[in-house]
This record gives structure tokens, sequence and C-alpha cells, in this order.
């Protein structure tokens, strides 16, 4: 039987998910079919029950409805609980089950890709949104030195904060105020700018020789932020790609119990872009 599984979120047609997950599908031989589902805010329970009504298996959640498919669910996964927003769902016995794998995903790509880990870092995470409340949960565990998150709305960015004593919660007007000694070794941009072609307002000297990383992607270009970010001298930039296939690859083990290979899918992509 044609396993089906869906996005939901609004955009959600320019998503790739449907492409990697048929790539993954096709190392096991499983038939997929993954639908997008046009899903403005408020309107997740009624789609989700169409869906499973229609012998759905699970699927995805973006943008900009992770925390109304957290209020859903019967129930998470502690990551899930700790970001209180979902990115993967399933039904258990009935049972709305939710996950959030976008914090695990984005570790994996610096490990298995690019060999890097937070141990040690002082890093500057940009947002404090859902994927960065993502990342700042798994981000507990990693023996950092310092998380230094930026935030318009300084109550989000201080609820993030919240989570570990090395965290620190500040405004792009305190920011700009701390010591110019200070140099970060990771600049994580998790703000959703570059979606709108803007770049976060910091000053271009802190990032000068670091590690810049920008969670969105762009078909292919150098987001803005990635562009802007190499104009300022960083060391190294990427774009959000290679999480975005990672944590895909968590959510198909969740549903099929087996473990893709992500590395010819990334490159599949990348070749394509
Ligand atoms: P949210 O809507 O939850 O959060 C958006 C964040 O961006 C908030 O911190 C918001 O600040 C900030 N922001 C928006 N516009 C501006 C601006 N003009 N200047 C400064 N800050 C701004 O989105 P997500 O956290 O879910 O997603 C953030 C980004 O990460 C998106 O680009 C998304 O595509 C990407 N992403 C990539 C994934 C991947 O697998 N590669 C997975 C998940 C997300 P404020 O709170 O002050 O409004």
């Amino acid at each position: 039987m044609v396993k089906q599984l869906a996005l939901f979120g609004d955009p959600v047609m320019h998503s790739l998910s449907p492409r990697i997950h048929i790539m993954f599908a096709e190392q096991f031989g499983i038939e997929l079919n993954y639908q997008r589902i046009l899903t403005p805010k408020g309107e997740l329970s009624k789609h989700i029950s169409v869906f499973k009504k229609a012998d759905g298996l699970g699927g995805n959640i973006t943008v900009p409805i992770k925390s109304e498919a957290y209020n859903l669910c019967h129930r998470c996964s502690e990551r899930a609980e700790h970001a209180k927003a979902i990115n993967t769902f399933w039904w258990e016995n009935n049972e709305l089950v939710g996950d959030n794998t976008d914090g695990e995903g984005f570790l994996n790509y610096l490990e298995k890709h690019l060999e890097m880990n937070p141990s040690g870092k002082s890093i500057l995470l940009l947002g404090a949104g859902g994927a960065a409340s993502a990342l700042a949960s798994i981000f507990t565990h990693s023996g950092l030195n310092t998380l230094w998150i930026v935030n318009r709305d300084i109550y989000k960015a201080e609820s993030l904060a919240e989570m570990h004593p090395d965290y620190k919660a500040l405004t792009y007007d305190s920011l700009a105020k701390i010591d110019e000694m200070q140099q970060f070794d990771w600049v994580i941009n998790a703000t959703s700018c570059s979606l709108q072609n803007k770049v976060p307002k910091i000053d271009g000297k802190w990032l000068k020789d670091t590690i810049a990383i920008d969670l969105s992607y762009c078909g292919g270009e150098p987001t803005s932020f990635m562009s802007w970010a190499l104009k300022h001298s960083a060391g190294h930039v990427d774009d959000g790609l290679g999480m975005l296939v990672e944590q895909a690859a968590l959510g198909f083990e969740s549903w099929f119990q087996k473990l893709p290979d992500t590395y010819p899918v990334l490159a599949n992509l990348r070749s394509r872009e």
C-alpha cells in the first residue's frame, strides 16, 4: 500500500520535503505519496483530521504553525516539549504524537558533513522563534561555552536563555554595546530575514573569521545573510539545506523505523541547485 505523508504550513509549495522523502523511500523500496497541504494559521486541526481520514500516516509541519501543531498533540517527545514546537508528527493508537527534529538535524549536519561540534564554542544565535528554540534546546547538552541569543522581542530571547546558565539574552541594541573584545566562533542566523532578502541588524565586525550559518536556503544561491557574512570576512558560510535533509531523516526514521542515508540525498539536491 502506498504510504501517505504530508507537509502542512504556509507557504508549502516551495518545499523540498517531498523530493527528500521520496529519495529516502527509494532507498528502502517504500512507495510514498507526500503531499503539500497549504495550511494557514488556525486551520491545522481541520486539515489534519481530513488527512487522517484519508489514511494519512504522519507528516511534517512548517512555518507558521509549529506551535499550533504542538498544542494539538496528545503526546510529544522531550525535545518538542522543550521547544514547544513540532516539525514531525504521526499517530499512535489514535493519538497524535509530535516531535521536533530541527535541533538534532542541525547538529547531525554539522557533525556528519562538516565534522564540527559546538563543544567549547561561543555562539551568537540570531532569532528566538521555533528554529532558534530547537537549537537552544539541543545545545543544552553540547558543552558549548556561551550562547548569546539576540532577538527583537527580548521576552522570547529571555525565555530561551532560561534553558541554561551559560545562555544570555540580548536585543540588537544591547549587542551593539557589548565588549569589543568579545568574539564568536559561530554566528547562526535563525531569523526569517533571508526569506525577506534582509539581514539582521548587527555590526559586520561580529562576523570576522567566524563560521556563519544561515538556517534558510535559497535554491543554490547564497542567502542574503551568507553574502553579507562573506563581505564581512566570515571564515566559512553555509545554508540550511543540510539541516533540512538531516531533520527529515530523523522524521523518516520515526515513521518507518529505518534511518536513511543522507549523503546521496544532499548531494542530489546540491547538484540540482
Ligand atoms: P519563526 O517565525 O518561529 O521565527 C522567526 C524569527 O525571525 C523570530 O525570532 C523573529 O524575531 C525573527 N525575525 C523575523 N523578521 C526579522 C527581521 N526583519 N529582523 C530581525 N529578526 C527578524 O520562524 P522559524 O524559527 O521557524 O524559522 C526561522 C528561519 O529558519 C526561517 O528562515 C526558516 O526557513 C528557517 N528554518 C530552516 C530549517 C531547516 O531545516 N533548514 C528548519 C526550520 C526553520 P521576533 O521574535 O522579534 O519577531
